[in-house]
């Protein structure tokens, strides 16, 4: 009885020990990053680490476990190509912005591009159709997608929840022994906040001592007031200017205010633009983290936050503040500073609007709110705004490639969490009214939005606040060959390769075809390039290519050639 005890003892933990898997490196040379886990980025929270993979692309990319591909994604914008691997332990590891897949991942996404005729897939196999063991070549690594330079973006997420987790917490070796730098210090003027206008927040640029950061004079302060920081980290041998893991505010020497990147959720990653100084980001490009929470933020790594972190003083003594930033290695930087209430609390002045064509309406943020005159709506569901704001919209003149007048819609440094609807009502005559479209007006330049005609009012969805106005495209997409013209002879290259380029509205659609026949072109948005890799579709003898290109309001350009292979 005994031995058969000691037997099944053995072989559960025998199984628990295969399946507690240790990872590997997903590439086989040190890893350096460019990129860390929650890294304030545009409209979200980094949701990996991007390692730099010696500045080339075609790096060898392992599976870091065992287990199975649960998902293949292939797209121009965002992750590029990219591979999920479900492993046994509960987790997934993601490759993204890839070169190429294997060639027997390839093969199926190939095929599946074949039968929904898209470049672009998003594809689930089923469990053990795809295994990998730990150390396979899964990949090389490229610059696909969004991304702005070769490297591999590697994620870690809890396969339950799909919530990214940070990578280097399960054992990936980076030396690390820099503490976060700190630049600067913002005091935000809480007091009154919808009259943007009137406040001054202040910036401190801060003063270093060994690991210690501080202000020398005491900061005079309102009654009260919220703290932002601008800080990032450093990892060695690297220069990039990476995200920091932690930070903590203390107020006389209690913690007020805890915020750490441990695990990150996709629903909730687009709070980033509560949580970070928008406007500043929008003016200087700098992000400072706040250390507070608007009304309307629902980010679950606040882990410790009195009073929403804002704090209020009742006294006119000196207190003290510390905040304390860490990164993933828990190397710390300090920044102590005191502040003091004003003496003289100023009476603030009321919102005075001195242009007299503004027309202003108050939208709390938790409410639906909509807007209204003769020519133009918009139109917010509740929490859309991360806060109150005073909503203001003026008609101001036009500007050339512009119809009509522009709509000013309040201020694009106030950010929406979900897209607004606005309309704008115009007479333009009916032959141009198909080929209009609303855009976003900047610098007197311009860039679509959308726009879908009812009755006389141009509608669409956006995800800005700003000026607006309808602009007219009838100008084709412009297609030209590379390595390919009418009449050629083909006798060595195995691709074809065109640019596409559409300037005003922007590209839809594109369709390529030999002899009738759908063919996979690959498209990297950031070279302009469409590129056919040759297959069986192209045959000995007589050819011809086709490639329609489609822009955004439907003006479609078609290239034909045909050749000899
Ligand atoms: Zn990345």
């Amino acid at each position: 009885m005994k031995k058969i005890t000691a037997i099944l003892i053995f072989i559960f933990f025998g199984q628990q020990i295969l399946r507690a898997q240790d990872y590997i490196n997903p590439l086989d040379f040190r890893l350096l990053l460019s990129g860390s886990f929650g890294e304030l980025r545009s409209n979200h929270f980094h949701a990996g680490i991007d390692i730099k993979t010696q500045g080339v692309e075609g790096q060898k990319v392992y599976a870091i476990a065992d287990g199975y591909i649960s998902r293949i994604k292939v797209s121009s914008y965002g992750y590029g190509k990219a591979l999920y691997i479900r492993h046994y332990d509960g987790r997934t590891s993601v490759y993204a912005h890839l070169k190429e897949f294997s060639s027997k991942i390839d093969s199926i996404t190939k095929k599946e591009q074949y039968i929904r005729k898209s470049f672009e897939i998003n594809i689930y196999p089923l469990p053990n159709t795809i295994n990998v063991n730990q150390g396979d070549i899964i990949a090389l690594s490229g610059n696909s997608g969004s991304s702005g330079g070769a490297h591999l973006h590697f994620e870690i997420r809890d396969t339950k929840t799909e919530q990214p987790l940070n990578p280097l917490d399960f054992g990936f070796k980076v030396k690390d022994i820099i503490p976060p730098i700190i630049k600067e210090l913002k005091v935000f003027n809480i007091e009154d906040a919808i009259n943007r206008d009137n406040i001054k927040n202040q910036i401190f640029r801060v003063k270093k001592n060994n690991k210690l950061y501080s202000i020398d004079s005491i900061i005079n302060v309102d009654k009260k007031i919220g703290l932002g920081i601008f800080t990032y980290d450093q990892s060695n041998d690297a220069y990039n200017k990476n995200g920091v893991n932690s930070i903590k505010v203390f107020l006389d020497s209690a913690l007020i205010y805890f915020f750490e990147l441990d695990r990150l959720d996709f629903n909730k990653n687009k709070y980033i633009n509560a949580h970070i100084d928008y406007q500043e980001k929008k003016n200087s490009k700098k992000k400072f983290h706040k250390c507070f929470k608007l009304p309307n933020n629902s980010l679950k790594n606040y882990k410790e936050i009195l009073n929403n972190g804002y704090i209020r003083l009742n006294d006119n003594n000196i207190h003290k503040v510390r905040i304390e930033v860490n990164d993933t290695y828990q190397n710390t930087s300090i920044l102590n500073f005191k502040i003091r209430m004003k003496t003289e609390q100023k009476e603030l002045k009321s919102n005075e609007i001195t242009d007299a064509n503004i027309r202003t309406k108050l939208f709390p943020w938790n409410y639906e709110n909509s807007f209204e005159n003769d020519n133009f709506k918009i139109s917010l569901k509740e929490r859309t705004l991360y806060e109150t704001i005073n909503f203001r919209y003026k008609k101001k003149d036009s500007i050339s490639g512009v119809y009509g007048m522009i709509h000013m819609c309040h201020y694009d440094y106030v950010p929406l969490h979900k897209r607004a609807t606005i309309s704008i009502k115009s007479k333009i005559p009916n032959q141009l009214k198909e080929k209009a479209y609303i855009a976003k007006v900047n610098n007197e330049r311009y860039s679509y939005v959308g726009g879908k005609w009812k009755n006389n009012y141009l509608t669409t969805k956006t995800s800005e606040l700003g000026d607006f106005a309808i602009v007219v495209d009838t100008i084709n997409p412009v297609i030209k060959g590379i390595n390919i013209y009418p009449g050629k002879e083909i006798k060595k290259q195995t691709t074809i390769k065109c640019t596409i380029e559409d300037r005003e509205s922007g590209i839809k659609k594109y369709n390529g075809k030999i002899n009738d026949q759908w063919i996979l072109m690959e498209y990297d948005h950031k070279r302009k390039l469409l590129k056919y890799n040759f297959d069986e579709i192209i045959k000995k003898g007589n050819n011809t290519f086709v490639l329609e290109v489609e822009d955004m309001v439907g003006n479609i350009k078609v290239y034909k050639a045909k050749f000899s292979y």
